[in-house]
């Protein structure tokens, strides 16, 4: 096989979960780029349409659902409109992600479940939603988006930093269950990444920006377009040795003091 063939997606047909905007898009954008066909699946219709344009008009097949991941039935859509428009299911990114930051003591129970219903409960969901077409296929790849919260605690996002502990666990179960069917389930740990979510925690604590560039050895936030290329490497056949494992897309931030 030749090292561009690895990488190949063309004919695959990838689900991105929150693929409307920041990461992502970003990895849509990568896996458009490899060939894939898309499906978008988030809440906001005119987002995932103005996604789907876009990639479009990058001469990608794709196709936008709206969807909440957090509901069962929901899912069943995505999964049956996937099958309808493309007659496969190939790749699952399970990217949507809220975040809610408040000090630990204050939030609510319907907080936290709503922080672990979409982050951690969503993912389960996704990938058990399309486990039926990645065994009938007899291949797939799951790729989960956790966070360096997965590994570190966060004194600001305590919710959020349990739900994204339970998405690296989550990663390594089902590479473990699924990989007698030639399943990968992988992680990826973004680090801070501008984007909508990271703009909410930049505006709430003083001198954050700062700090963040300070102390990721790259210099610099990390961008959507960071994540293209792990992206399709975790999509693709390179990969096909890779389960259960968490990748850090973070510029060094994690591996210096
Ligand atoms: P954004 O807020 O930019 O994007 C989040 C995406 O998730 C949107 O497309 C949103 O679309 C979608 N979404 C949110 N809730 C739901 C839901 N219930 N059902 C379906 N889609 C939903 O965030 P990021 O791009 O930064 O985050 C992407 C992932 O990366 C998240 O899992 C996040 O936790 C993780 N991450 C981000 C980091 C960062 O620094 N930015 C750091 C570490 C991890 P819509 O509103 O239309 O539903």
């Amino acid at each position: 096989m030749s090292t561009t063939s690895l990488f190949d997606l063309h004919d695959r047909v990838a689900l991105v979960t929150g693929g409307n905007g920041g990461i992502g898009f970003g990895i849509a954008q990568g896996l458009a780029g490899a060939g894939a066909r898309l499906v978008i699946a988030a809440r906001n219709r005119e987002k995932n349409q103005a996604a789907c344009a876009k990639l479009a008009a990058q001469g990608a097949q794709c196709s936008a659902i709206e969807a909440d991941v957090a509901s069962k039935e929901d899912w069943q859509r995505v999964v049956q409109r996937a099958l309808e428009n493309f007659g496969r299911i190939d790749i699952l990114v399970n990217n949507a992600g809220i975040l809610l930051g408040k000090a630990a003591e204050t939030y609510s129970l319907e907080e936290w479940q709503s922080i672990i219903d979409v982050n951690l409960t969503g993912a389960f969901l996704g990938a058990q939603a399309v486990y039926p077409e990645l065994k009938r296929q007899g291949a797939g790849k799951i790729i989960n988006i956790a966070s360096l919260t997965s590994i570190f605690g966060s004194p600001f996002n305590v919710p959020y930093t349990a739900s994204k502990g339970g998405v690296l666990q989550l990663t390594r179960g089902l590479a473990a269950a699924w990989a007698k069917d030639n399943i990968q389930v992988n992680a990826l740990l973004p680090g801070w990444i501008d984007t909508d979510l990271a703009t909410q925690v930049r505006a709430r604590i003083p001198g954050f920006n700062e700090k963040v560039i300070a102390r990721t050895p790259a210099g610099r936030w990390g961008k959507p377009e960071d994540f293209a290329g792990v992206a399709v490497f975790l999509a693709s056949h390179a990969s096909d040795f890779i389960n259960g494992a968490g990748i850090t897309v973070d510029g060094g931030y994690s591996i210096a003091l």
